[in-house]
């Protein structure tokens, strides 16, 4: 059996019919940038979400960088995010001059929480980037009760939980500001790049509406330096057609999640993915002590899986001037060695996960 990491062939075929009509629409339409397909898919993002505020952005870099600019974040001052996270919440950070200070995650959540942001606080503490990692929320209430006790802005890196709620409340909606990735393969994806800033905070909305446009909140009249950074109208009108969708094709990754978590129950070599809140799967990592073997012996297998992330930020390249060295971070570096995304996507078969779980429990055997 040949099984992929990830395979649009169920969405895609699910939503052909509404989408070629979409591009008909924006074909004809003669209006490619900021129009009403975009205004659309904010409104009802926002509304997804029950925030005040959706603004679509070029990518999800894109709209950590926008945020933390729109919230004043500069040089000399210092973001607190995860030591295991994508590099993207690290590299916005350095992109508006601040530094990034890495919070340990819990090594069961794998998620930064309170009492290792409380670690890391300084005076120079501007804002904290908690990332709801592999669609796991984070305990927003502890966090935003640190952050309302040192006046810091809490940034939510929600790319990886669309969908996700904390305490009855989505995911995005709980911190000052918020991103999210459209990335293709993420709960919520594009035919492209592309993300969204959700707030609920008009003055910040108004900021960020024209950071992302040349700095400009009308025509030829430009207040700030910005970007060019905006989701364009075809992505928008897709999106709007997989929105409707979400909660459903969550339920349904969540159902895959299930299967593997049965299927995984006797196996003590394999640590599982803990979950605490409304999670939704955005991917299904598991740890192993033999984490490149195993993940030799699936892809002999026919399966493919993939390593999210194999190089904790401290030990990349692009931050060798912070100076850190392995055995900075442990939890970070730990995870970095032992975790290994499997398959999950919508349409996955049952058979499918079996397959790949059997795979496992033979390499174990
Ligand atoms: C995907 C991702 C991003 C970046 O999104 P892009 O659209 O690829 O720029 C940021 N943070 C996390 C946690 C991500 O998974």
């Amino acid at each position: 059996m040949k099984i992929p990491f990830i395979s649009f062939d169920t969405i895609n075929q699910e939503i052909e019919k509404e989408s070629i009509l979409a591009f008909q629409l924006f074909f004809n339409s003669q209006n490619y940038i900021l129009g009403n397909e975009l205004l659309n898919f904010e409104n009802n993002y926002a509304k997804f979400l029950g925030v005040k505020h959706a603004i679509g952005v070029g990518s999800g870099l894109d709209a950590l960088i926008i945020a933390l600019q729109a919230l004043g974040i500069q040089a000399q001052d210092e973001v607190i995010i995860p030591s295991h996270t994508y590099i993207a919440t690290a590299m916005a950070v350095s992109r508006v001059g601040a530094k990034p200070i890495l919070a340990e995650p819990n090594p069961q959540t794998y998620n930064i929480d309170a009492a290792s942001i409380a670690k890391c606080l300084t005076d120079k503490t501007k804002a904290i980037i908690p990332v709801h990692l592999y669609g796991q929320p984070c305990q927003m209430d502890e966090i935003m009760n640190l952050a309302d006790q040192h006046g810091i802005w809490i940034v939510e890196d929600n790319a990886q939980a669309q969908g996700a709620t904390f305490a009855h409340k989505r995911t995005g909606s709980i911190g000052h500001v918020s991103a999210t990735s459209f990335y293709p393969v993420k709960n919520l994806g594009a035919f492209g790049d592309g993300g969204m800033i959700t707030t609920h905070d008009d003055l910040l909305a108004k900021k960020i509406i024209s950071l992302r446009n040349y700095g400009s909140p009308q025509k030829h009249e430009h207040e700030i330096i910005g970007y060019n950074s905006r989701l364009d109208e075809l992505q928008a009108a897709l999106l709007n057609i997989k929105l409707k969708r979400l909660d459903r094709w969550n339920i349904e990754r969540q159902k895959i999640a299930d299967w593997y978590d049965i299927l995984l129950v006797d196996n003590a070599n394999i640590i599982k993915p803990f979950i605490a809140h409304d999670h939704v799967f955005h991917l299904y990592v598991i740890r192993h002590h033999k984490r490149n073997e195993l993940q030799k012996y699936l892809e002999a297998n026919g399966v493919r899986t993939l390593i999210h992330y194999p190089i904790p930020i401290h030990l990349q390249q692009a931050y060798r001037h912070l100076g850190y060295r392995r055995g900075d971070f442990p939890i970070a570096e730990r995870l970095a060695d032992e975790v290994l995304s499997l398959p999950l996507f919508i349409g996955m078969s049952k058979e499918q996960v079996a397959y790949v779980c059997d795979c496992i429990h033979r390499f174990d055997g």
